[in-house]
């Protein structure tokens, strides 16, 4: 069949029926592709507009109050301040919470909570799983722990009664991989107490600029979490002997470090609040770190002896299938080895009897790991020359 348009001259053509289809085909087409181009319009206009908006300022809520006013600080200058926000928004504000702020100082909208920074840069266990009887060796320095740590914490009526305070902060330092954390987490489990771990280095490397602050909110959720143990581990990245250079960094790391003495000499040394700290460094720690009522005990964990090294191999190869395994005679070859690489050896061997599948782990397995595990420890010394 054939259909009669009209052209633009007004004359009239004949179109077949396929020629028909095809231009409307062709007219949907178009359609389509107007349609993604008023949509993709419409996005770049939103995206303009959002560009030409203020940009908008973080503060953290310190109290909600009536009339839907809510009690604020601001992040980077600390200036107080009561503001206003939608009925909507005042129900989920919560103190601690990060929300924005436009420039007439009006909360916009929830950022987030500032526990979620916490995590990022703190480790909180509420109860360790690790007790004494997975510590090998270490006796005396574990009895040094519990008495400053755990004791003020589970009896502190003795200290009461015989009149004595404990000492505020206990300091481990040694090699690394030689128990320090073990140890505090141990403590914590003992004393039912939650611990929360910060690492110096990862505060300065990771929050430029906000070490200050964590180190406020460190002791803000230990004292929101009490019974609590806080070790500050690689404390010497933040608690170096002063330099004079007066770079920005370093005046970052000062004012880190000024906040964490503030803090501990805020502190009651009987409170339930306990603080420990590890360095491999202890040579290089400011001595305003050390005074009495700060970290004013000292404990050096040392690589472990022989009865230790045989203990830490035997805890750590516990749960495996052994079969004629010289303990002696890896204790005589781990000379020199700290307990983290014990268990990278008992580990190693176990691996390497999965591989072979075996069914249980021999000594010639132990051997194999001694040796790939001290080769792994000298190509990482020679790393740091
Ligand atoms: P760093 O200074 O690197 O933080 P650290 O001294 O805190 O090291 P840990 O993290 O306590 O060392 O130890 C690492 C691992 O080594 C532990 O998880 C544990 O498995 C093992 N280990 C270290 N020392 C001992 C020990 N005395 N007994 C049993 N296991 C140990």
């Amino acid at each position: 069949m054939e259909e009669t348009i009209f052209n633009a001259s007004g004359g009239d053509t004949d179109l077949s029926g396929l020629q028909v289809q095809d231009l409307k085909a062709k007219l949907l087409d178009l359609k389509m592709k107007n349609d993604l181009l008023l949509k993709e319009n419409n996005q770049l206009k939103r995206e303009n507009n959002q560009l030409k908006r203020p940009p908008l300022f973080v503060a953290v809520v310190l109290d909600t109050m009536e009339n839907s006013e809510v009690y604020l600080r601001q992040q980077g200058n600390n200036q107080e301040y009561i503001s206003q926000t939608i009925d909507e928004l005042r129900d989920a504000l919560k103190p601690g919470m990060k929300v924005a702020v436009n420039n007439t100082l009006s909360i916009v909208r929830i950022v987030g909570n500032t526990f979620d920074t916490r995590v990022r840069v703190m480790e909180l266990d509420e109860s360790p799983e690790v007790d004494f009887s997975q510590i090998g060796g270490l006796r005396e320095e574990i009895e040094e722990v519990r008495e400053a740590v755990e004791y003020p914490l589970t009896k502190p009526e003795i200290f009461k009664r015989i009149g004595v305070e404990p000492p505020k902060g206990i300091l481990l330092h040694g090699p690394p991989g030689t128990g320090k954390t073990l140890i505090a987490k141990a403590v914590a489990h003992q004393a039912n107490a939650v611990f929360i771990r910060m690492s110096g280095s990862e505060l300065v490397h990771k929050f430029i600029g906000e070490g200050a602050q964590m180190v406020r909110e460190l002791f803000t959720l230990a004292r929101e979490r009490a019974p609590s143990i806080v070790f500050i581990d690689e404390i010497d990245a933040i608690g170096s002997m002063r330099t004079q250079d007066g770079t920005s960094g370093s005046a970052e790391v000062q004012r880190t470090l000024m906040q964490l003495l503030a803090e501990m000499d805020g502190f009651n040394n009987r409170g339930d609040v306990r603080i420990m700290a590890a360095t491999n460094r202890v040579d290089m720690l400011d001595p305003a770190l050390l005074r009495p009522g700060r970290f004013d005990r000292i404990l050096e964990i040392p690589l472990p002896d022989e009865d230790s090294r045989h203990e830490i191999l035997k805890i750590h190869s516990a749960k495996m299938t052994l079969d004629a395994v010289d303990f002696r005679e890896l204790v005589r070859l781990t000379e020199n080895s700290t307990g983290a690489e014990l268990q990278a050896i008992c580990r190693e061997a176990g691996m390497i009897a999965v591989r072979r599948d075996a069914d249980s782990v021999e000594m010639n397995d132990f051997l194999n790991a001694v040796k790939k595990v001290k080769n792994k420890s000298c190509a990482e010394d020679r790393m740091f020359l």
